[in-house]
């Protein structure tokens, strides 16, 4: 096994090949082409993805730092 590369994050500039918004996910795939998608279409194509995928880069936790819930008082 010979993965030497340096694991890479995505920025701002990384955006997804289909829709043109800012890639949260990418896809290395076994031809070695690379594919880069925004969260929404990450979740869309995910499945597939993960089949052909031959390295995933998941960033999408990125999206995700805002708490679902309401603060719970105490009463
Ligand atoms: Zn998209």
């Amino acid at each position: 096994m010979t993965t030497a590369v340096a694991p890479s994050t995505l920025t701002a500039e990384d955006r997804c090949d289909r829709c043109g918004a800012q890639a949260y996910l990418r896809v290395e795939l076994q031809t070695g082409g690379e594919l880069l998608f925004c969260a929404h279409h990450a979740r869309e194509h995910g499945d597939a993805l993960k089949e052909i995928a031959v390295n995933l880069l998941d960033e999408t936790h990125k999206l995700q730092d805002t708490p679902a819930t309401a603060p719970q008082t105490d009463d």
